[in-house]
This record gives structure tokens, sequence and C-alpha cells, in this order.
């Protein structure tokens, strides 16, 4: 489930401007108040290991960084190995059930079917949805069919027919760790155009991936997105990003898929967050349904496309964690 950048700063999403984006980022800055620790001391991470043989050296060159100007990560969200076991376990389940819609998705069902699968096959794992409730979302599940950005309710009146697309977005709670993925579906035969839509979108992770390296910033992941989808002639939403997910639904960082290269958070080993651009036949302008205050729609009705990967980054790379 992606996250709108207002819901960090608590303003209007659609007000957004780059004003705002830097005084989140100032926000950011402001250095956490960390605890400092002996060489000898159990390391921050819980790990169970002495600090000077864990965390102790990363501290030295992320504290660099931080002189420098460069906005790094906080410690709560960077990841022990026992924490990102249970995350890939959480995952298992979320890619599970997105396996599952997979084969049993076809004109004709309700995205209520839809939601229905999701909450059985989550409470046969015993796992919980995450979007349930969460800040009052009504069902397991987002649907978002054609002109829906994300987001989008399901519904016993919405019925999938023969040339949509939609994207189902899976968020599963297990033993308190969180997975986060979502994938597009054809349904029957779709025209050439939003198939294109669709291929491109699910391309553009690809293409943000290969600048998922530690001691980079997450803005030249963003920024490789943006510039591909707009090659391909397509726009990217600006106001609903990734997210950091794992040990909460939503954590830092908040992730652009429209940034300057060279700007926004430094990736570490440890951080896990969602790469979820929305890519847009048309405009990149959207709205939030005043009826519902979830759905959102492109402006101009024209169709949008999300894949949603969760990765995490390692010593060497990624490992992609749900899918
Ligand atoms: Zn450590």
């Amino acid at each position: 489930m992606s996250l709108c950048w207002s819901d960090t700063m608590g303003k209007n999403i659609l007000e957004y401007n780059s004003m705002r984006k830097k005084v989140s980022e100032k926000k950011l800055f402001e250095k956490e108040v960390e605890e400092k620790l002996g060489r000898n001391d159990d390391c921050w991470c819980k790990s169970g290991k002495k600090y000077k043989k864990c965390h102790c050296a990363f501290d030295e060159k992320l504290e660099e960084y931080r002189l420098k100007g460069i906005l790094v990560p906080p410690r709560r969200i960077i990841k022990n190995p026992e924490q990102i076991q249970g995350i890939r376990e959480s995952a298992k389940i979320n890619i599970a059930i997105l396996d599952y819609i997979d084969t049993h998705i076809q004109v004709g069902i309700s995205t209520q079917e839809i939601d229905d699968w999701v909450s059985s096959i989550t409470k046969k794992h015993n796992a919980i949805a995450a979007p349930l409730n969460y800040e009052g979302f009504p069902k397991s599940v987002c649907t978002s069919v054609n002109n829906v950005v994300c987001h989008g309710i399901p519904s016993k009146e919405e019925i999938l027919k023969e040339g949509d697309i939609i994207n189902v977005d899976v968020s599963t709670i297990y033993n308190g760790y969180f997975s986060d993925s979502s994938r597009m579906y054809c349904i029957g035969e779709v025209s050439a155009e939003k198939k294109r839509l669709v291929d491109i979108t699910k391309q553009s992770l690809e293409v943000g991936l290969q600048y998922v390296q530690p001691w980079r910033k997450i803005g030249d992941m963003g920024a490789a997105i943006h510039e591909f989808a707009m090659e391909n002639g397509y726009s990217v939403v600006r106001e609903i990003g990734g997210h950091g997910v794992g040990l909460e639904f939503h954590e830092d960082p908040w992730v652009s898929y429209v940034c300057p290269k060279d700007t926004g958070m430094l990736l570490v080993p440890g951080m896990i967050f969602t790469i979820e651009p929305m890519i847009n036949m048309g405009k990149e302008d959207i709205y939030i349904s005043d009826e519902d205050g979830w759905t959102v729609y492109t402006d101009d009705g024209l169709p949008s496309a999300q894949w949603e990967i969760q990765v995490l980054v390692t010593d060497e790379g990624y490992e992609i964690i749900s899918y």
C-alpha cells in the first residue's frame, strides 16, 4: 500500500510542491537522539553481538556521510538478521496470496471477491491483512481498476470486465512483521495501449532496481524510474510514493519516483522499502474521491498502472523480499 507524501506532513496531498519536500527532509536531517555506545556494549540493532563487532564501523561511516550533509537513515529503520527473516516469512504469505489471485482473477468476478480471497488466505496462515482498518480503510486489500491510481476499495458492485486492468495491492502482518507488494492483472483481452502501460510499468521496477545499492542515495532509483517512464511517453504520480516497511506498515523514508538524482536518503544494508511507482498513460495529476476519502483517480480519466516490490538493501546490492 502506497503512502501519500502529505501523510508524513499532515497536509493536503494536492497542495504538493517542492518546498514541502525540503521541509520534510529538513525534519529528518535533525539527527534523532541515538544512544552512544561503548565498543563492548551490546549493539543497538539487538543482534546480540558486541557493538565493536556489529554496527560500530557502520555508524562511523554513516556519521561521515551525515557531516557531508547527506540524509542518513535512523537506527529504527535498519533491520537485524532476525527481523529480516521475520519479514521474509511474512512476505511468503503475501506472495502466496498474489499467486492465488494470479490464477483466479477473471472476467465477471467482483473486486469484493478478491477481498474475500485475501481475507480467507490471510486468516488460514494466522496472519493479519494490514490494510483492514488502517486509518479507517474498510477492506483487506486495495483493488484499483483502470483510471484508479491506487487505494481502490473492493466492492460487490464492481465487476471486472474484458479489457480492464487492475492493480491488487496486498499487505500482510505475520508475527508482527510487515510485507507489502502489488501486481497488475489484465482481464481478458486488453487494448495494446493498456498492455503497454502495464508492461512498461513492470519494466520500470527493473530499471529502478539497478540503482538499489548500499551507500548510494535513494533518489538515483527514483530518478531512473521517472526518466524511463517519460522516455516511454508516460507520467509518474508525484504525491504518492513508496515507503520503508517491515517493523511498521509505513516507515521512513518516503520514496519518490519523480525526484532528482543524487537526492534523498542514503541506502544502507538492512533498510527495507517498497518500489511502487504509479505510472499514468496521460498526465500526472490525480485527485482523491470526496465520497470515500480513499480512492485516487487520474485527473484526465486515463488509465494508471502500478507494480510494487519490497526490497532489502544488502551488503552487495539488494534482495527482493516480496513481489
Ligand atoms: Zn548491530
